[in-house]
């Protein structure tokens, strides 16, 4: 099998598996009971806490631990309106967002939310006129996907920050779940920021939130106070623990994956576009780990099903979507609903072999000589 889906979900390091059944065998008792075994669990918490918080340049106060990118975005957008909704009720996203911050905004528009979208440039940028335009005194939240999941256009944060940073009352949440650990995540600015570890090489069923220490949530789960008092639940050591494992190993490799990937993604591009059917729809602004294309002439579904039956795995879309509806950051970028109806998300990795893309081209040619009228 070759597996080009990793955007969708990386496989877990071994010593980062390691890490967990370690740390699941050692720590019986919940890190917040006060005696001994409670105390030793808690000390290694806070040792895990400690090392993401210097990775990512926070302070440990300001993570809170979650089941998932989903419950991180959640979180973070419905708690910033339950929280600030005496200061307004706007809110501003992007069109390119995970159905995890469009489904949460559509939730809160269905409450009386105002919701704007923000225009964005042919390379995928969000318009920095556009959003000056749309932010009022009434707007709270300003949610941007640092990277978007299916064209893995990354956007630059630190010109977005600024602007959102003059309005007392509004917060700034970048759902960074396709960025960190794989690229820098610059958080001058930024009020929020979702992540998971299933994305780069650490354990799945976990998330985190960064949440500025000044700035206040609604709580999603009501309970007793876990790690902090905006998430409730015994805090799960083990995948604490090797959550920062796998965010140490991929800050380590980052450069050289980087590179590697790089290369793999330019074979790709410039091979696939000799195709006069397809068409990439990643941008310059896109990182290497997603290659986002469109083939017109056949159905985006038939082709990644031929691909599987030849043992090769990659998305049409984001994993979350329904088959057979447009992927909305590409109709976004291209206006174009062929175009979205017909794509394939390639993903890769610094696990992907040059072998790997060379069989996949192979492949690629013989399906769409067959299926593309
Ligand atoms: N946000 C983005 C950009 C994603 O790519 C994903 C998963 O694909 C999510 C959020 C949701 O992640 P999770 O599966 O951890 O809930």
């Amino acid at each position: 099998m070759i597996y080009l889906d990793y955007a969708a979900n990386t496989p877990v390091d071994d010593s980062v598996l390691e890490t967990y059944i370690e740390i699941s065998k050692k720590y019986i008792a919940n890190p917040n009971s006060p005696h001994a075994l409670g105390k030793a669990a808690l000390e290694e918490l806070n040792k895990a806490t400690r090392l993401m918080a210097q990775l990512l340049g926070v302070k440990e106060n300001e993570l809170i631990y979650t089941s998932g990118a989903t419950e991180s975005n959640n979180l973070a957008i419905k708690g910033i309106a339950g929280q600030y909704k005496k200061y307004g009720h706007h809110i501003i996203t992007t069109p390119l967002e995970h159905s995890s911050v469009s489904g949460a905004v559509a939730y809160l528009q269905s409450k009386g939310f105002d919701i704007d979208y923000v225009d964005i440039d042919k390379n995928g940028l969000v318009d920095l006129d556009s959003l000056k335009e749309l932010i009022r005194d009434d707007t709270i939240l300003v949610s941007i996907c640092m990277v978007d999941s299916e064209v893995g256009i990354k956007q630059h944060i630190s010109e977005i920050a600024p602007i959102i940073a003059d309005k007392p009352h509004c917060y700034f949440h970048i759902d960074a779940t396709q960025a960190v650990g794989k690229i820098k995540v610059p958080l001058d600015g930024v009020d929020l920021m979702t992540f998971a570890p299933h994305k780069f090489y650490g354990p799945n069923g976990f998330g985190v939130l960064f949440k500025r220490e000044n700035v206040l949530l609604e709580p999603l789960i009501n309970g007793g106070i876990s790690t902090t008092e905006f998430r409730s639940g015994t805090p799960v050591l083990p995948l604490i623990v090797s959550t920062a494992k796998a965010l140490s190993i991929a800050f380590e490799k980052m450069e050289e994956r980087y590179n590697y990937v790089s290369e793999l993604n330019r074979t790709l591009r410039d091979a696939l576009a000799q195709y006069p059917k397809v068409k990439i729809n990643s941008t310059d602004e896109s990182i290497p780990f997603i290659l986002n294309l469109s083939i017109f002439g056949a159905k985006a579904e038939e082709f990644q099903a031929a691909l599987s039956d030849n043992g090769i795995c990659l998305s049409t879309k984001s994993a979350c979507c329904a088959p057979g509806t447009l992927s909305r950051p590409v109709y976004a970028l291209t206006k174009d609903r062929k175009a979205a109806l017909s794509t394939l998300r390639i993903s890769l990795s610094h696990l992907t072999t040059k072998d790997d893309i060379n069989t996949f081209l192979a492949c690629f040619d013989a399906i769409y000589n067959k299926l593309v009228k």
